[in-house]
């Protein structure tokens, strides 16, 4: 062999000790020992690793990984397929299960990026989206009555951002009863919190961007499903051929992440309650959203569907609008200015000078969005900071 030859070709000892922590299979394509295996894998027969936007062992790993954590205890099955962001496990579950001529109908309160996909890439592919409210289930089974092209039910819960949560088990025996599917998105309460296929959904998806990695640092999203032919037919297969695949070190990242999220996710919760407590009894707040206090409208249910805890979010409506918003921001020096959620440091985001400055205040205001209102992701740290930062924020309001 020829020295350049040499440095180039691959030496791979698969005869070392086994890994204590999952590797990075950094690697495009696996190696057939012969052309027989190649046959047998393209077959079915065993199987191998062949190309990683089909599979790859690191991703892999991670999938099951959280597919087992959403069905942990109830004696159900699932499997999970990863994906390149919290979107493409939305885009990707849309293109594998309707087609042109069937509708979504969900509610008015998603996660922005889900709404804006829903109406202007799906839409225009002939899947129409009916927004509505999910809590009025008697509009929602007259709809479906009416309406047989309606194929899946979208929801979120608790969802942003009022924290106004949907009862699951009862949205997804309406959508049976209908033919339906019922898809939830389960990025805020995580699978500790709540696991929705105890209350019959067909699908989870999740932006593991967010509490499943905790710290910030990685783009993924996940499919979880119970339909084992339907996962490998239509969802797995959808992912592969449209490249929405999750890249071994982004899986990676959310697979050490993943190891505290129970941790993680108590003190979310009890940071987050102390912190709704603290802002309730403060004279420059108006309100205060979070299921986890008696007074908030959904707290039975939230108690009857979660499990012990309410999760990280909260948002609160400031008195003096805009401005106060505006000036409360600028005045923060311990908590962070940013428009993600779920990492292991508070941050805070006043919509009305953020994510939806474009979004005309009426329209914004239907959905709950006041000009004061401020949505906060509760961070893991010791809460006392947290409370003193938000207090000296406040201060020149009262
Ligand atoms: C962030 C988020 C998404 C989108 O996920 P990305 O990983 O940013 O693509 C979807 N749903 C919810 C609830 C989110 O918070």
């Amino acid at each position: 062999m020829h020295p350049d030859s040499f440095v180039v070709k691959e030496k791979t000892d698969n005869r070392t000790t086994a890994p204590h922590v999952l590797p990075i299979y950094a690697t495009s394509s696996f190696v057939f020992e012969n052309s027989d295996q190649s046959v047998d894998i393209f077959r079915n027969i065993e199987t191998g690793h062949v190309y990683s936007r089909y599979a790859n062992p690191t991703v892999d790993t991670v999938a099951q990984k959280i597919a087992d954590l959403e069905t942990l205890d109830l004696h159900q099955h699932a499997e999970a397929v990863l994906t390149s962001s919290g979107m493409s496990a939305i885009s990707t579950l849309i293109l594998a299960t309707l087609k042109a001529g069937d509708k979504v109908l969900t509610q008015a309160n998603l996660y922005g990026g889900t709404t804006e996909l829903l109406r202007d890439i799906m839409q225009p592919l002939g899947i129409e989206t009916i927004f509505t409210d999910l809590k009025d289930l008697t509009r929602v089974e007259d709809m479906l009555v009416r309406d047989p092209s309606i194929r899946l039910v979208y929801c979120e819960t608790p969802a942003n951002p009022t924290l106004a949560c949907v009862d699951i088990a009862a949205i997804a025996g309406l959508a049976h009863r209908y033919e339906a599917w019922c898809v939830i998105d389960n990025t805020f309460p995580t699978p500790l919190l709540q696991r929705p296929f105890a209350h019959g959904v067909d699908f989870i998806i999740h932006s593991t961007t967010k509490y499943l990695n905790g710290h910030g640092n990685s783009i993924a999203g996940v499919i979880v499903g119970r339909d084992r032919e339907l996962m490998r037919k239509q969802v797995w297969r959808t992912m592969k051929l449209t490249g929405t695949n999750c890249s071994p070190f982004e899986a990676w990242l959310t697979h050490n992440g993943l190891k505290t999220l129970a941790l993680r996710m108590e003190r979310h919760c009890t940071n987050a309650l102390t912190l709704a407590e603290f802002l309730q009894n403060h004279p420059a707040v108006e309100k205060v959203h979070y299921p986890g206090l008696p007074n908030h409208p959904d707290h039975a249910l939230a108690r009857r569907q979660m499990l012990g805890g309410f999760g990280g979010m909260l948002s609160f409506e400031l008195k003096g609008g805009m401005e106060s918003g505006m000036r409360f921001m600028n005045r923060l020096r311990f908590c962070t200015l940013a428009p993600t959620l779920g990492d292991v440091d508070t941050l805070l985001l006043h919509p009305a000078s953020s994510s939806h400055l474009n979004v005309p205040r009426e329209v914004r205001e239907q959905n709950g969005i006041t000009d004061g209102m401020i949505r906060i992701s509760v961070g893991i740290e010791n809460v006392a900071d947290i409370i003193a930062d938000l207090e000296q924020a406040m201060e020149e309001q009262i």
